[in-house]
């Protein structure tokens, strides 16, 4: 079988590449000569996943999945949520989103959080969606220099160390996109 994962972010690709059986040749938009920026226009996290699928099998002919993640924070009424990418502004900066999470949190008294990931896949013309959720805590400063994002300033239920100090394997056990994809592979097994 052979399936796109819809995303440009190579990081998100080592991680979900990890986790697909062998069987499932994974080819990324750059194999299929897709270099545009993929729509994500919509105001949920599952709406952005199902769009970027339904855009790849519309333009381009491929059963594909993609994935959409938002950190919701309690203490920001679920902010930045579906806005996670570009919380800081358009330039779409981790440095400069971690900043200005840690700043509106600073008087907060819950630093409470959730990452949350969508997976929609688009295959034989049906659409699915699976969900991964891990909770935890926003750190008072960054630590770690592994992953990407937010994950210097994310610390899992349970944990004392944050998501970028801990190791891809761990991360994935435990974390949001893990879950998903795992509950993506599950499903593509069950029609095996
Ligand atoms: P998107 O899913 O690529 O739209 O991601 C939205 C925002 O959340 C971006 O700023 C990403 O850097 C961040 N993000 C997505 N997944 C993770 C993760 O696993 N850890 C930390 N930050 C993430």
């Amino acid at each position: 079988m052979q399936l796109v994962f819809a995303t440009n972010n190579l990081n998100k690709l080592k991680e979900v590449q990890s986790l697909i059986p062998q069987h499932i040749k994974l080819l990324s938009l750059k194999d299929i000569g897709c270099f545009e920026d993929v729509p994500e226009t919509q105001n949920t996290i599952a709406g952005n996943a199902i769009q970027k699928a339904e855009y790849i099998k519309a333009h381009y002919g491929y059963d594909c999945f993609a994935d959409d993640t938002g950190l919701e924070v309690l203490a920001l009424n679920n902010e930045p949520g579906v806005y996670s990418a570009r919380y800081a502004g358009e330039q779409r900066d981790s440095e400069d989103n971690m900043n200005l999470l840690l700043a509106n949190l600073k008087d907060k008294a819950s630093r409470q959080a959730q990452f949350k990931t969508v997976v929609a896949l688009h295959l034989n013309g049906n659409l699915e969606t699976f969900t991964g959720i891990c909770k935890g805590e926003i750190t008072t400063e960054k630590h770690g220099e592994k992953g990407f994002g937010y994950d210097p300033i994310f610390k899992a239920e349970g944990y004392t160390k944050t998501f970028a100090e801990i190791s891809l394997d761990e991360k994935n056990k435990i974390g949001h996109r893990g879950k998903a994809v795992k509950q993506l592979v599950d499903f593509l097994q069950s029609l095996r």
